[in-house]
C-alpha cells in the first residue's frame, strides 16, 4: 500500500510512563506503516523538560501557534515525590498549564461511544462533550479566615486612588470569607472557543451558570455569551442548523441526565470540574475520555483525559500484565491527523484518521479490549488482551480496512 503523504507537519508532543509506551506502540503499529508521517517532534518527557528547564513545552507550544495542530501524550505534573523519584531540577509547572496559557485556550472532553460498553446513563445516545473554562474563579481566589466579630468588605481602589465598596457581611462571631475574580477578555476568549467548537462538530451548544443568584458575577458571563453569539456567530449557527442557549446549572445537570447527548456544555470552572468527572465516570471509564484543547485562534492540541496510568507502568516494568486502554490515545492520534487532512484539504489523510478510528472500536464492538472495559461491557464472553496486544490486533483490521477503502490507481496515460 502507498503511504499517504502529509504537506504540514504534525506537532508531537511526546510524555511519560505507560501513557509513552503505548504512544510508541501506536505510532509505530497503527501510524508509521500507513502515514508517512511528517511531525515536529518534542520530548516532554520528565526527564527531558527537566534537561531543558521546561524549554521544550514552551517550544512545543509555540510550535503548535504555528503549524496549527498537535497531538500530546500524557505527562508527570511533578509534585514532591516526583522531584524526589526523577531527581528533579525543580518542580516544574504543569506541562497542560503551560500550554495551555500559551495558547489561551479551552479544553473539550469527550466520551467515546462504543456498542457494548454502555453508560450508566441509558438515555446517553451520543456523547456530551464537556467545555470548562480554564481560568479563574475559585482556582484564582483568596480566602480569610475569621475570628473575631468585625466587617468585612470588597473593596476596589481604581488607579487614581478613589474605593468602591460592597458589604460582605457583618461577622458576630467566626467564619470564612472568599474573594474570586474573572476577565472580561477570558470570558469572552472562552466564549469564542465554545462557539467555534460547536459549529465545527455542528452540534447545539448550552452555557450553564447561576445568575438567578450571582447577579452581577454570573450575569456578566451570560451577557458576554450573549454579545459574542449575537455579533459574531449568529448567523453562522443558523447556516449550521444549531442553537446555543443559556441554561441555569441546576437545569443543565438535569437535562444531561435525561437529554440523549450529542451536544456541547460550556461550565464555569468549578462546575467543569466536577461535571468532567461525573460525565466521565457516568459513561463507564477514565480511559475512555477524549480531550482537545482549542485557541481562540483556532489551534487543535489532541490528547487523552488520562493520566500516565503510573500504577500500571510500575507493575509493567516488574514484568506484570499492563492491561491498560490504549483508546484514547489512539483517538487522539486519529482525530489529530483528521484535523491536519482537514486543515490541509488533505482527504487521503482525513479518511485515514477516519479508517483508524472504526478499526479501534470495531476491535472493542468484536470482544476485545482492556481489563478496564470488561467491568462495563455488555458483550458476551469478552476477550481480555494487554494494551500492546490490543495496538497489534487494531493494526491487522486497519490494514483491512484500508485496503478495502483504498482508491484504486489512476492508470497514466501511457
Ligand atoms: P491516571 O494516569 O489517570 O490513572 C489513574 C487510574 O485510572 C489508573 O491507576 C487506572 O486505574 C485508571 N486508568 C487511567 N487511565 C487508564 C487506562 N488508559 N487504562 C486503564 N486504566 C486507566 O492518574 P494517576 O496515576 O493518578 O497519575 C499519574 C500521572 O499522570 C501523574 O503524575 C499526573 O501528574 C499525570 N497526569 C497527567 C495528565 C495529562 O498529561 N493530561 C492528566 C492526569 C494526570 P486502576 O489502577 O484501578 O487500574
Ligand atoms: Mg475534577
Amino acid at each position: 500500500m502507498k503511504k499517504i503523504t502529509m504537506t504540514t507537519p504534525l506537532v508531537e508532543m511526546d510524555g511519560d510512563e505507560m501513557a509513552a509506551i503505548l504512544w510508541k506502540e501506536t505510532k509505530e503499529k497503527l501510524i508509521l506503516p500507513f502515514v508517512d508521517l511528517n511531525v515536529d517532534y518534542y520530548d516532554l518527557s520528565m526527564w527531558n523538560r527537566d534537561r531543558t528547564e521546561d524549554q521544550v513545552t514552551i517550544d512545543s507550544a509555540m510550535a503548535t501557534k504555528k503549524y496549527g495542530v498537535a497531538v500530546k501524550c500524557a505527562t508527570i505534573t511533578p509534585n514532591l515525590e516526583r522531584v524526589q523519584e526523577y531527581n528533579l531540577k525543580k518542580m516544574w509547572k504543569s506541562p497542560n498549564g503551560t500550554i495551555r496559557a500559551l495558547l489561551d485556550g479551552t479544553v473539550f472532553r469527550a466520551p467515546i461511544l462504543i456498542k457494548g460498553i454502555e453508560p450508566y446513563i441509558k438515555s446517553w445516545k451520543e456523547p456530551i462533550t464537556l467545555a470548562r473554562h480554564a481560568y479563574g474563579d475559585l482556582y484564582r481566589g483568596t480566602e480569610m479566615r475569621i475570628e473575631a466579630p468585625g466587617t468585612c468588605e470588597l473593596v476596589f481602589t481604581a488607579e487614581d486612588g478613589t474605593e468602591t465598596r460592597e458589604l460582605i457581611h457583618r461577622f458576630s462571631g467566626p467564619g470564612v470569607a472568599q474573594g474570586v475574580h474573572n476577565l472580561d477578555k477570558s470570558i469572552r476568549s472562552f466564549a469564542r472557543c465554545c462557539m467555534s467548537y460547536a459549529l465545527d462538530v455542528k452540534q447545539d451548544l448550552v452555557f450553564s451558570a447561576k445568575d438567578t443568584i450571582s447577579k452581577v458575577y454570573d450575569r456578566t458571563f451570560r451577557e458576554i455569551f450573549k454579545e459574542v453569539f449575537m455579533n459574531e456567530f449568529m448567523e453562522a449557527f443558523e447556516h449550521a442548523g444549531i442553537t446555543y442557549t443559556y441554561c441555569l446549572i441546576d437545569d443543565a445537570v438535569s437535562r444531561a441526565v435525561k437529554n440523549p447527548g450529542g451536544y456541547v456544555w460550556a461550565c464555569q470552572n468549578y462546575d467543569g470540574d466536577v461535571m468532567s468527572d461525573m460525565l466521565a465516570t457516568a459513561y463507564g471509564s477514565a480511559a475512555m475520555m477524549t480531550s482537545v484543547l482549542v485557541s481562540p485562534d483556532g489551534c487543535y492540541e489532541y490528547e487523552a483525559a488520562h493520566g500516565t496510568v503510573r500504577r500500571h507502568y510500575y507493575s509493567y516494568l516488574e514484568g506484570g500484565v499492563a492491561s491498560t486502554n490504549p483508546l484514547a490515545i489512539i483517538m487522539a492520534w486519529a482525530n489529530a491527523l483528521s484535523k491536519r487532512g482537514e486543515l490541509d484539504k488533505n482527504q487521503p489523510l482525513m479518511d485515514f484518521g477516519r479508517n483508524l478510528q472504526d478499526a479501534t472500536i470495531q476491535t472493542v464492538e468484536s470482544g476485545i479490549m482492556t481489563k478496564d472495559l470488561k467491568k462495563v461491557t455488555t458483550i458476551p464472553d469478552p476477550h481480555v488482551v494487554t494494551g500492546l496486544r490490543f495496538i497489534e490486533i487494531v493494526q491487522k483490521r486497519l490494514e483491512e480496512i484500508c485496503q478495502q477503502t483504498a482508491i484504486p490507481a489512476v492508470p497514466e496515460d501511457n
